[in-house]
């Protein structure tokens, strides 16, 4: 797989920060790795806590001076630039992409769009975030102001980098918080390449600045900093545990997005032709590297061997090899990720492998290759059924009635995503409502993304909301004014 002409695309150097308008060098830096490939491709500023430090202070200066000044229209008007400048350059955002997290190129592309999608909704919402006015006591006006909380650091993971900026750091300037943003050091480039498009498009010096480097330096400098208002984090709950610590320490408000295991539930009377694409795909998807992926389906005992052998005939066509070569799957983030799905897999009761896709072979040995893995057998409390594997492994399970169902589908520590297959809209509804997550999806899985769509957790999936309006709420902070006048 040439890497020559890829390169050449990246118009900016990876080794530079942004930090009050000025891209700026760190002490020390970190290699990028191809996933595709294994092989180093650039190198990544190391950021540290004295980067933090100039950042959070030229986050405030910016929130003192054009940023804080400007209006919420004005504000939208930069995002909507942002997002027609993110459109134009999707095919080179997409490449970028593909060589820094081994995103298949069709996927790639599609969160540069989602990204431009993210910014064409925050610049429209910028200027309708209202308060109320409130009846209250005889000569008093009262009224309610939503207000920016200030400083927001923003701490992202790599397995969607460009959905996950667009998301959290769209929102937060839509509401006039200046950002610092901590992508991850497996995955920064296009968080670099937005910030330089936001920096042509016209956002003012220190709105939004990036510190690149690792977790345990660069993200934890930024989630214990005391200049800064709000975190929000997505990733890992172990690391989640930590930022909800450092923002305990600074009594800050988070928002944490952790992933999940989220259960597709298959009732008999499902169209089942219409569900399969959905019931694969949502488990394979950037190589089941996706906090929402649908790594359970659960489905009732009578249709069980017929779905299983029906996603066995999918998994059996699914083709693995580099993201430039646009396949079904691409390879995993990192030799570390491969070890670990792969210690997963060695857990699978014996018989229980239902089918493979396959690694075509000239896939670069140095790439993190997993074929993609459809399990029948691990029972419901398995650690396969139980543990997010971050890895392309789906478990079928089958249930007797809606409260078996339930009682699988509720029965992990998270609570992200979950949807429902039935052609019985009574059915529908209750196990909406009885289904334990932040997203209920009815025949259907993802609804293709929506980023209108409110997103969250409950229980170790997370709390707070991002994405749709929703998130302009946690982005801002309520200020109640009581006016006395006779
Ligand atoms: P992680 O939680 O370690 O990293 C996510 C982000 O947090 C990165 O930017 C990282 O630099 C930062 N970080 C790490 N340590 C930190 C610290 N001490 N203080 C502040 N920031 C810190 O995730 P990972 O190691 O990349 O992946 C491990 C597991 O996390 C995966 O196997 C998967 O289960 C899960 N994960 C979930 C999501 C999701 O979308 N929910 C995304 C990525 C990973």
């Amino acid at each position: 797989m040439p890497a020559g002409p890829e390169i050449d695309r990246l118009w900016f150097d990876p080794a530079e920060m942004l930090i009050g308008g000025a891209w700026v060098p760190a002490s020390q830096t970190l290699p990028v790795e191809d996933p595709s490939t294994g092989s180093e491709i650039g190198r990544l500023a190391r950021g540290g806590a004295g980067d933090v430090d100039a950042a959070v202070a030229a986050a405030v200066a910016a929130r003192q001076g054009d940023w804080g000044r400007m209006t919420a229209a004005e504000r939208g008007r930069i995002l909507a630039r942002i997002g027609r400048m993110v459109l134009e350059r999707a095919d080179d955002l997409a490449v970028i992409e593909a060589m820094d997290v081994g995103k298949p190129l069709k996927q790639a592309r599609a969160d540069a769009v989602a990204l431009a999608r993210y910014m064409e909704f925050y610049a429209g919402a910028a200027d309708k975030v209202m308060g109320e006015t409130i009846p209250y006591l005889d000569g008093y006006t009262v009224y309610t102001l939503r207000e920016p909380h200030g400083v927001t650091g923003h701490i992202v993971p790599w397995n969607y980098p460009m959905q996950i900026v667009g998301r959290s750091v769209g929102a937060a300037l839509a509401m006039g918080n200046a950002c610092v943003l901590k992508p991850a050091e497996e995955a920064s480039l296009t968080a670099l390449a937005f910030a330089r498009i936001a920096m042509e498009a016209g956002l003012p010096p220190g709105a939004l600045n990036v510190v690149t480097g690792l977790g345990e330096e660069a993200g934890a400098a930024l989630s214990s900093h005391p200049g800064v208002h709000h975190l929000s984090f997505t990733g890992s709950v172990a690391v989640g545990r930590l930022i909800q610590t450092a923002a305990a320490a600074n009594i800050v408000p988070v928002t944490l997005e952790l992933g999940g295991k989220s259960p597709q539930l298959v009732f008999a009377d499902a169209d089942l032709d219409a569900a399969l694409p959905f019931l694969v795909n949502a488990g394979i998807q950037n190589a089941g590297q996706t906090c929402s992926a649908s790594s359970r389906i659960l489905v009732e005992r009578s249709r069980y061997n017929e779905v299983v052998e029906r996603m066995a005939t999918r998994y059996a066509a699914l083709r693995v090899g580099p993201a430039r070569a646009d396949l079904d799957v691409g390879p995993l983030i990192s030799a570390r990720q491969k070890e670990i799905v792969a210690g997963f897999l060695a857990m699978a009761p014996e018989g229980s492998v239902a089918a493979k896709g396959t690694v075509v072979a000239d896939a670069p040995e140095g790439g993190h290759y997993v074929a993609p893995t459809l399990l029948a057998g691990p029972g419901p409390d398995h650690p396969l059924s139980r543990d997010e594997i971050f890895g392309p492994v789906q478990v079928v399970i089958p249930f007797d009635g809606e409260d078996e169902a339930i009682a699988i589908a509720n029965g992990t520590d998270y609570g992200l995503v979950a949807s429902v297959w039935s052609e019985n809209g009574g059915r529908q509804m209750r196990m909406a409502k009885r289904l334990r997550a932040g997203q209920v999806f009815v025949n259907n899985y993802g609804a293709g993304g929506g980023v209108e769509l409110p997103f969250g957790g409950v229980g170790k999936s997370g709390h707070g909301r991002e994405k749709g309006f929703e998130a302009l709420y946690g982005f801002s902070v309520l200020k109640t004014v009581a006016a006395r006048h006779g």
